[in-house]
C-alpha cells in the first residue's frame, strides 16, 4: 500500500515521526508522499527523508500559503526538482474555503506548478476547496497547451468531474472522508473511477478514517479508507491494493529509481 498524501512535517509530529514511519511500515505501507505546503517546507522535507526508506516528498508552496511566499521562494521550490527522493510538485490548486490568500495570486501559483509540472514530467498534487470550476478551467487550459499528469487529491468531487480529470490525464485520490457514515455519494463516485488512476492517501495529520475519525491521523490509517474503497468498488482489499500502489508506482514514477523496502 502507498500513502500517497500526509505532510510529516506538521508540528503534529515533532516529537516522534520516526515511529509514526516504522507504524506505517508495521501495517504494510510501503511508501509514502510527505507533501510540503512553502518553500521552508519544502527543504524541511528533504531533511525528513533522510534515512527513511519508502519517504518520498513532494515539494511547493500550497494555495494557503501563497500570500506568505516571499520574492525568491519560488526559486527555492523549483531548485528541489532534481533531488533524489522528491517525486511531485505540490500541493498547489484553488481554495474559496479558506480564502486566506488573493485568488488571482492562488491561480498564479496554481498556473506555475502545472508549467513547471509540464517541463519536468513530475506530478502536481491538486488542493481543491469550494471553487471546482475554477480549478477545472485552468486544467483544461493547460491541457490545451501540453500533456498533464498529476492527481486530484481527496477528491470530493462528482463522478463527472473525476471523469473528466482522467480524460485530462489525471489520477482520483480518496481519503478519510469517504469513510464517513455520511458519504455515500462520494463512495458512488469512488466506485465509477478507472482503475488504473485511483489512489488513495492520509492527508495527515488531518481527516482521520473512520473508526479512528477525530484522532491525529498517519500513515497506517490509510488501510481503513482503502478497505472502504476496494468495498465500493465489489473488489478484493488485496486486488484494490496491488492496483492502486501499481497506480501510485506509475503517477509518483521516480519512486521506482529507488529499491522498494
Ligand atoms: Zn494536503
Amino acid at each position: 500500500m502507498i500513502d500517497t498524501h500526509c505532510h510529516l512535517d506538521q508540528t503534529d509530529f515533532r516529537d516522534d515521526v520516526d515511529a509514526v514511519v516504522r507504524r506505517a511500515h508495521e501495517a504494510g505501507v510501503e511508501a509514502m508522499v510527505t507533501v510540503a505546503v512553502s518553500a521552508d517546507s519544502s527543504e524541511n522535507m528533504l531533511r525528513l527523508m533522510a534515512g527513511k526508506p519508502g519517504l518520498f516528498a513532494a515539494v511547493g508552496i500550497h494555495p494557503n500559503n501563497t500570500h506568505e511566499a516571499q520574492p525568491g521562494d519560488w526559486d527555492r521550490v523549483v531548485a528541489l526538482v532534481d533531488r533524489p527522493g522528491v517525486v511531485a510538485l505540490g500541493e498547489t490548486g484553488l481554495d474559496k474555503h479558506w480564502d486566506v490568500a488573493p485568488f488571482e495570486l492562488q491561480q498564479d501559483y496554481f498556473d506555475r506548478h502545472i508549467r513547471l509540472s509540464q517541463q519536468t514530467g513530475l506530478p502536481f498534487i491538486v488542493h481543491t476547496r469550494d471553487c471546482e470550476a475554477d480549478v477545472m478551467a485552468m486544467l483544461e487550459a493547460a491541457r490545451s497547451r501540453g500533456p498533464l499528469t498529476g492527481v486530484m487529491h481527496s477528491f470530493t468531487g462528482g463522478s463527472e468531474t473525476a471523469a473528466r480529470c482522467v480524460e485530462l490525464g489525471m489520477y482520483v485520490s480518496f481519503a478519510g472522508m469517504v469513510t464517513f457514515k455520511k458519504s455515500d455519494d462520494l463512495r458512488r463516485t469512488a466506485a465509477t473511477i478507472a482503475a488504473d488512476r485511483i489512489l488513495v492517501e492520509t492527508d495527515s495529520p488531518y481527516l482521520s478514517p473512520m473508526p479512528l475519525r477525530g484522532k491525529r491521523n498517519e500513515p497506517a490509517n490509510v488501510l481503513h479508507t482503502a478497505k472502504v474503497v476496494a468495498e465500493a468498488r465489489g473488489v478484493s482489499l488485496a486486488d484494490f491494493d496491488r492496483q492502486s500502489t501499481a497506480n501510485a508506482r506509475r503517477l509518483f514514477s521516480r519512486m521506482n529509481d529507488v529499491v522498494p523496502i
